[in-house]
């Protein structure tokens, strides 16, 4: 294959901000461009200076079905790739690799009846892909999203999730949604406060939910700051949960966002 082969380059074609650090972005999609939700793509920068492709993992927000690609990313302090990637307007163009990575999928469970989904930051992206997957609703009776921030205005697509009840293809399964934020930095009606590694141990979270941890229920997704998704396996280990592997299904899965 020749390098050309190995992406294709496509079109923003809409840019949102969340706060001065948080945005969105959408793409144009390849045909033939194929992902499992809660998958990554790589996508390529070019800099203009050195006209050199600059290339990162982006979990991939957007739905199987949905004709563009949306990532979610923040601005890393001193970070050449996103603030350039941050300056990208509608028309720009991006490359995307061809192939989609990673194993945060859930069909590396088996069975199950409630899947956990933990998120802080931007790791939330990858939830956002399974829950607009049908299968995913059909499949549990339970759904339960954590997404954990610094700031209120830090709770980007708060609106989205809380509208599944509304939405024409969503409403009749949007009762087994159970949503918790979580904002460490400011208080905040109806959130909780502490970390989400203290509220699991503390069994705070579960008490939250209205559902208990369980190995024969529970399949739990951790995706975000690389300390939060090692202390949060650690303890859920410590609680006999298993990292699920190729051929051998578990409870968990988990994706280090940097
Ligand atoms: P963050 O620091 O990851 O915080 C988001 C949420 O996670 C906050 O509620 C935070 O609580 C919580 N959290 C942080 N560490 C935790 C831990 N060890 N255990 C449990 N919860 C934890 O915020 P962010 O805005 O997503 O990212 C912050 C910085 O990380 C960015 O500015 C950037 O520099 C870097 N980052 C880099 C990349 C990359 O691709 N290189 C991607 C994302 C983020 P507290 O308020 O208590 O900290």
């Amino acid at each position: 294959m020749s390098t050309a082969d190995k992406y294709t380059t496509e079109t923003i074609t809409d840019v949102r901000p969340w706060t001065d650090q948080l945005f969105s972005f959408r793409t144009t999609r390849d045909r033939g461009y194929r992902f499992v939700p809660g998958q990554f793509a790589r996508i390529g920068v070019r800099d203009p200076e050195s006209d050199e492709t600059v290339w990162r993992a982006y979990s991939i927000a957007s739905a199987s079905y949905d004709e563009h690609l949306e990532f979610f990313s923040v601005v890393v302090p001193g970070g050449a790739f996103t603030s350039r990637l941050s300056k990208l307007r509608e028309g720009d163009p991006i490359l995307v690799e061809r192939r989609s990575y990673g194993f945060l999928t859930t069909d590396r469970f088996e069975a199950g009846r409630d899947l956990w989904m933990l998120a802080t930051g931007t790791g939330l992206a990858p939830f956002l892909s399974i829950l607009h997957e049908f299968q995913t609703w059909e499949r549990y009776d339970n759904l339960v999203l954590v997404q954990s921030v610094r700031t209120q205005q830090e709770l980007a697509y708060e609106d989205l999730i809380q509208g599944f009840d509304r939405s024409e293809y969503y409403a009749e399964f949007a009762h087994k949604l159970r949503y918790v934020r979580i904002v460490t930095r400011e208080p905040v009606p109806g959130a909780l406060r502490d970390r989400v590694t203290k509220l699991l141990a503390s069994g705070v979270l579960e008490e939250n939910v209205g559902l208990r941890l369980d190995h024969e229920r529970s399949r739990i997704m951790l995706c975000g700051n690389p300390e939060m998704v090692g202390d949060s396996r650690k303890l859920l280990s410590g609680r006999g949960f298993r990292v699920s592997r190729r051929g051998d299904p578990g409870h968990l899965a988990v994706e280090n966002y940097w």
